[in-house]
């Protein structure tokens, strides 16, 4: 699979809601955007808080650590450039901050034993030289 087959399914193209995101990674750094209304975690990164309607907002430098919340195993390609790249493991994250983040996990094959509640810390892909977060067992 060539870089241009990958482009549309794995390759970010930062928005000015996720650009400060995306610029953290590069520097293996996990961000989100903190409500100044409320204190709450928004992600994914979005103009307006859910909760309090507030538009102001922090960056803030998360952990990185958390559980295992959720998963599911992938079996059919959502798009033509996954072909031959499935089954995979989709997880969900539940931060030590509170917010969950969609992901995957670091090392996993087909078969092998997957676990709720599992303690995890990101780890940083290279993928067409763009940096992605995942997860590994801590
Ligand atoms: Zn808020």
């Amino acid at each position: 699979v060539t870089a241009e087959g990958l482009r549309p399914a794995l390759l970010p193209e930062p928005s000015d809601e996720d650009r400060e995101f995306w610029d953290g990674v590069t520097k293996h750094e996990l961000r989100a955007q903190r409500c100044s209304g409320c204190g709450a975690l928004r992600w994914p990164p979005r103009p307006m808080c859910p909760d309090c309607n507030s538009v102001e907002h922090e960056w803030v430098k998360l952990s990185g650590r958390g559980t295992l919340y959720s998963y599911t195993v992938v079996m059919h390609p959502t798009h033509p450039s996954w072909e031959g790249r499935t089954p995979y493991l989709s997880i969900l994250v539940e931060l030590e901050e509170g917010m969950r983040m969609v992901s995957n996990l670091e090392a996993w094959r087909y078969g092998d034993d997957v676990t709720i509640d599992t303690p995890l810390v990101v780890s940083w892909r290279e993928v067409e030289g763009v940096t992605l977060p995942q997860f590994r067992r801590a």
